[in-house]
């Protein structure tokens, strides 16, 4: 528990995954002095009362960010926008407006011009979450030992940045600090085109004429189970993250299809060295997530592995 708010009344717009996980976490140390929530539909908001996330369940934007001193969309990314339209006349003087957007300069873009002067506007990302969505989703612990990258301008209050900073730590989580361009490029090839080939890839397995789909369900351990697990994420997140960030993934998908073609090419040629020496390459990648703690190092992934069966009758000494 933190000794003292950070900031006194928190308003979250939107309480999904992510929405919901802050509220816990918020709820758990002490940031917020009272929390604030609205969703979009009316079943979402019933919800979130019945969970008890937050002190007050609103119906509308404007209520919930009425006297709040941090407002966080949590919301997807095409939204913010028309929400920051709406929600601009309502705020309070030098309350800090933030996101959770997993795109960074589209929101800066659709955002900030509608925002009044006297708030202090800090796009934000937490690099964290699951193919969960919904309030009963989210967990407080979500955002331990993950990073959550802040986008401010050149011209943003650094007292503002410092408190949202200290948000964020209280829930474990590193802070860092760039441009949202920039953001958009990293986030590119370690989140979006990771997304886009494990969605690529569910549905070519789908489509496999020769092989069935029970087949494919049947098999999926050898490796197919893992691109499921990103394939099943929410469809109007990643809508928008492709939709928003079109130029960084373009750029990275360039880069990807001529590897792809490099690989394609040793198979052909059956050339086991330039298989073989890749293969190394991204293994110490692989070492390199790990030793700084951002997976775990238990085999396949930490999964529960059944106990041996017995040897069957014929076969054993009793
Ligand atoms: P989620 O669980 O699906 O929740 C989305 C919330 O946004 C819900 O409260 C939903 O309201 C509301 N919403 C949906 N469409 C809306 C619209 N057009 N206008 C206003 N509200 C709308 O999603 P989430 O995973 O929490 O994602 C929220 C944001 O976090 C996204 O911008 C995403 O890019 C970012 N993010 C996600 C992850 C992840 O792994 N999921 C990680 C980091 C960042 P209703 O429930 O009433 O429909």
């Amino acid at each position: 528990m933190s000794e003292a708010p950070i900031f006194q009344r928190l308003a979250l717009i939107g309480v999904g995954l992510i929405g919901s996980s802050i509220a816990r976490a918020a709820r758990l140390t002490g940031v917020a002095g009272s929390i604030v929530a609205t969703a979009r539909s009316e079943a979402t908001r019933k919800r979130v009362a019945e969970l008890k996330l937050a002190n007050a369940v609103v119906d509308t934007n404007a209520e919930a960010v009425a006297g709040a001193d941090l407002v966080i969309m949590c919301i997807p990314v095409g939204a913010c926008g028309e929400t920051a339209r709406q929600i601009a006349p309502h705020l309070a003087r030098g309350a800090v407006i933030s996101d959770v957007g997993s795109v960074k300069g589209s929101v800066a873009r659709d955002v900030a011009p509608h925002l009044p002067d006297h708030v202090h506007f800090i796009p934000a990302h937490p690099v964290a979450g699951t193919e969960h969505s919904g309030p009963d989703a989210g967990f407080a612990e979500l955002f331990i030992n993950r990073w959550c990258i802040l986008t401010p301008s050149a011209e943003t209050s650094a007292h503002a940045i410092e408190r949202l900073t200290a948000f964020w730590k209280a829930f474990g989580a590193k802070v860092e600090c760039m441009s949202p361009d920039h953001h958009d490029l990293v986030l590119a090839i370690t989140s979006h085109l990771p997304h886009l080939i494990a969605y690529t890839i569910v549905g070519t397995a789908e489509e496999l004429g020769q092989v069935t789909s029970s087949e494919v369900i049947k098999f999926s351990a050898g490796g197919f189970r893992d691109f499921t697990r990103i394939a099943a994420s929410d469809p109007t997140m990643w809508r928008d993250v492709f939709l928003s960030n079109k130029d960084a993934v373009l750029e990275m998908l360039g880069t990807f299809n001529e590897d792809l073609s490099k690989l394609t090419r040793a198979i052909r040629r059956g050339d086991g060295q330039a298989l073989f020496d890749h293969f190394a390459r991204t293994r110490a990648i692989r070492r390199g997530i790990l030793d700084v703690g951002q997976d775990s190092s238990a085999p396949d992934f930490g999964r529960p592995h059944a106990e041996l069966p017995p040897l069957p009758r014929p076969y054993s000494s009793e």
